[in-house]
């Protein structure tokens, strides 16, 4: 069957509803199409920092069907676990959910915009001619569109079938473990409060990566992720990080290890990119490369990336040269994600690297500037040190009887 719509997006994940929701609110009939038929799995921590809920104002109405639960900043802890640094918050530092839950609010809410959305839709090859570009899926559906967004991950068909990349380098890569394992929520809340901070385990036995708890409402989440160069096997390292934990009293004694998945994300690969446009096919979210170097977010900079594509792409069609209007996304981007995109310095700069990290353990401004790299992606200055001091004291004047907020260092042996 063929299908029309003014933009074909393919993939529904943060990128996709993203863009497919600001499009159909500007007016354009867009086709969503995704493989899955939602909700869907995704192998993810499902961090979403507060930067997202403040950008995208429409999520705020709809927190309750997108996420499980907040979390007031953030918890580091040392290579082999001796010292632990916290840069707590005041108002909620972000959220914390599931995927199977976050993405399909967010389709959801692309459909209201009355985005059409097409489930079961995987596609096998995208082609262009003149001012059409069509989608085929294997199915034997045909979708033609005036653009094409390709929204659909990191193993992107559409960036291959319309040549902008084979695959990633090797050095592009993290390898994660993830599970959310079910757990009781008075439970959770006996064990790790009920106001409380992402705990991530920066450079676990010197992995060149880190591992993370993220307690979410009904469910705890451990996970580890290493950049692919580092070698390790990330499976038995992940059974190991799990165990150590339990064995010190980080995690619930009777937690089981259950519903691990593993997958690689591409941190920092946009840089890596000679072009993120060709003809009528643009690339946003992980299909993109648009993952953090350092933390491995990669949600908001998806969802970032969607906006900055729905800016340029109406300003696109409506001008007399199409092509050489979308390839603008190629630098339009940076400005609001260059940044915040930046890799950890490595190679032969990582033994200085880890003498940062260090810091975090040595000096409570230290770790709150860390707390605010790692949390908002903000660069280590005055003004971001200037910020954690201000965000992490404002709670106990506003209301003396809450958990204290703050910035702590501890010596856990
Ligand atoms: C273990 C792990 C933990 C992570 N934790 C976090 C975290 O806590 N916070 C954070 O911000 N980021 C995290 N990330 C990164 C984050 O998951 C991704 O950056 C994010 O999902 C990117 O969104 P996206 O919409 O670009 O792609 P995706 O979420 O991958 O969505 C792509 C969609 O495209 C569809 N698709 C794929 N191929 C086709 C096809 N051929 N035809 C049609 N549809 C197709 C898929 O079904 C999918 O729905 C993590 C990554 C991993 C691997």
């Amino acid at each position: 069957m063929i299908h029309r719509a003014d933009i074909i997006v393919v993939g529904a994940g943060p990128a996709g509803s993203t863009a497919a929701k600001l499009l159909a609110d500007r007016g354009f009939h867009v086709a969503l199409l995704d493989r899955a038929v939602f909700p869907r799995y995704k192998t993810c921590a499902s961090w979403i920092n507060r930067l997202a809920f403040e950008r995208f104002p429409y999520l705020k109405p709809k927190l309750n069907d997108l996420i499980e639960s907040p979390f007031f900043g953030v918890a580091f802890f040392d290579s082999f676990l001796k010292r632990s640094a916290r840069y707590l918050e005041t108002r909620p530092s972000g959220y914390l959910s599931l995927r199977t839950k976050f993405d399909d609010g967010l389709r959801q809410i692309a459909v209201e915009a009355k985005a059409e959305f097409h489930g079961g839709s995987s596609v096998v090859g995208v082609e262009q001619d003149g001012a059409e570009v069509r989608a085929y899926t294997a199915g034997g559906d045909v979708f033609c569109g005036r653009v094409l967004i390709g929204a659909d991950g990191a193993s992107s068909r559409v960036a291959m079938s319309a040549g902008l990349r084979r695959g990633w380098g090797r050095s592009d890569y993290v390898i994660c473990g993830n599970a959310d394992i079910p757990y009781d929520a008075a439970g959770i809340e006996r064990f790790f409060g009920s106001r409380f901070p992402f705990q991530v385990y920066l450079q676990y036995r010197m992995l060149y990566g880190y591992g993370w708890i993220f307690p979410k409402r009904h469910h705890i989440c451990v996970g580890i992720g290493a950049m692919l160069v580092d070698n390790r096997r990330i499976r038995p390292l992940f059974a190991k990080f799990f165990f150590d934990l339990k064995e010190r009293g980080l995690l619930p004694e009777d937690l089981e290890l259950t519903g691990a998945r593993f997958d690689v994300a591409p941190v920092g690969a946009v840089y890596r990119l000679n072009a993120l446009t060709r003809g009528r096919v643009v690339l946003i979210g992980d299909a993109g490369g648009f993952v953090s170097g350092s933390t491995g977010e990669g949600i908001y900079p998806a969802m970032v990336s969607a906006e900055v594509a729905c800016n340029v792409i109406p300003q696109a069609l409506s001008s007399g040269a199409v092509e050489t209007k979308l390839a603008e996304f190629n630098q339009a981007w940076r400005p609001e994600l260059a940044s915040y995109l930046k890799h950890l310095p490595g190679g032969d700069q990582e033994t200085r690297t880890r003498n940062r990290i260090n810091w975090i353990f040595r000096s409570t401004l230290a770790a709150g500037v860390a707390g605010r790299t790692f949390l908002y992606g903000e660069q280590p200055s005055v003004k971001t040190l200037l910020r954690s001091l201000w965000g992490s004291c404002r709670f106990m004047r506003t209301s003396p009887r809450a958990p204290k907020s703050g910035t702590t260092i501890t010596a856990l042996d």
